[in-house]
């Protein structure tokens, strides 16, 4: 467990003394095991001032009283411990305060709520889905977050059958003839086409073909705007010896969504070779080109020139590039084709040396960055939100 740190631990003491007071102001109405023992507060101190924080801690977690006036604070602190890391601690705050029975049933539901939270953070999967499965049969208030809870609790253990039956609930509560609902309307169906693709790919992986097909083509009834069942269709399609079909899907993924043909791009040269159409890939991406700059559809675009001998048409592309939208990676590929004219072996291994430096991808909700691409955001869980950063 991390060490609690020394200002939590001096906001926890300053708690204890307001809650101390406020406790002795509402003793006439409190039973007296409820109150803040003074023992307790005075032990936490000495063991604040000795150093001995862990001790502290637990002392003055003992020590405030919980009521009515100090509640807040033991969740605000359990949440605090629990976003620092210190998930121990915030389970033993939130299970001590659903050991009082005196506590009224809407705050022991929250406290409910908190210790799922926890156990999430822990990954304590099984026991924060009991957690609040039992919530939804117990509390009316928090129904709405007890159920998206449970899906991130589902999304995390990969139980997509769950995740999926949970939100098409949830669709079917929000209104989508109201503008204000639409938006939660589209992303929980862009959420069900993701859950579908996830279960499709578990199936590939499993060899159980059939039921990946039907499982992306079930994604696409939810939303036709995403490449994924589109690129796991072809995959399928190029497996069962249909390459022409693999062919024009990845076709209509490119038309439909240009900033995401880098991540199936290898694919699609592979297909477009087998059934002879490589020579389409220049004119088509061209094309995209004209419809919106992207310095990594250029650095493709010029190594299909590359690849076809064709170095002035791509050094071209690339000097276009980057007039526009310059990139490290253009410059790189300018340098590579330029050669020993213009710059020396140094200066282009300078150039590699600054386009790989830079994360190939970066989450645009929560900034997480990494080499490889996921659906699903590593970081803040969040779907279809890594692109790859301008480099
Ligand atoms: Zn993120």
């Amino acid at each position: 467990m991390a060490e609690p740190n020394t200002l939590l631990l001096v906001l926890l003491f300053l708690a204890v003394a307001a809650g101390w007071v406020l406790g002795r102001g509402a003793a006439s109405r409190d039973v007296p095991e409820e109150t803040a023992p003074p023992s307790q507060y005075y032990l936490g101190l000495n063991f604040l001032l000795d150093g001995e924080q862990e001790s502290a801690l637990k002392a003055f977690s003992e020590a405030l009283a919980v009521n009515a006036e100090t509640f807040e604070t033991h969740i605000t602190f359990g949440s605090l411990l629990r976003k620092r890391g210190e998930v121990d601690n915030a389970i033993k705050i939130h299970q001590s305060l659903l050991s009082r029975s005196r506590l009224p049933d809407v705050q022991k539901n929250q406290a409910h709520l908190e210790l799922a939270k926890d156990f999430i953070a822990a990954g304590l999967l099984d026991r924060a889905e009991q957690l609040l499965k039992d919530l939804l049969e117990l509390s009316e208030e928090h129904q709405l977050e007890a159920k998206s809870l449970l899906i991130e609790v589902f999304e995390a253990s990969r139980d997509w059958e769950q995740a999926r039956a949970l939100t098409e609930s949830q669709l079917g509560e929000v209104r989508e003839n109201d503008p204000h609902q639409k938006s939660a309307a589209i992303k929980a169906r862009t959420k069900l086409s993701h859950y579908y693709c996830e279960a499709a790919e578990d199936k590939e992986s499993a060899g159980d073909l059939k039921a990946a097909r039907e499982l992306a083509e079930r994604a696409l009834d939810w939303t036709e705007e995403s490449v994924w069942p589109h690129t796991i269709l072809a995959r399928l399609d190029q497996q069962q010896n249909q390459p022409r079909r693999a062919y024009d899907r990845l076709i209509t993924a490119a038309n439909m969504s240009p900033e995401r043909l880098p991540e199936f791009a290898p694919q699609l040269i592979a297909i477009s070779e087998s059934v002879n159409c490589r020579d389409e890939l220049s004119p088509l991406i061209a094309t995209l080109l004209t419809r919106r700059e992207d310095p990594q559809l250029r650095v493709i675009l010029a190594d299909e020139y590359r690849a076809r001998g064709d170095d002035v048409k791509a050094l071209e592309v690339i000097k276009q590039g980057l007039n526009k939208k310059p990139s490290s990676r253009l410059l790189m590929q300018a340098l590579t084709l330029l050669g020993k004219e213009v710059a020396t072996p140094e200066i282009i291994e300078g150039a590699q040396k600054l386009a790989s430096r830079q994360s190939a991808y970066l989450c645009g909700v929560c900034g997480f960055h990494g080499p490889s691409f996921y659906w699903q955001c590593p970081g803040c869980k969040s779907w279809d939100t890594l692109h790859r950063p301008v480099r």
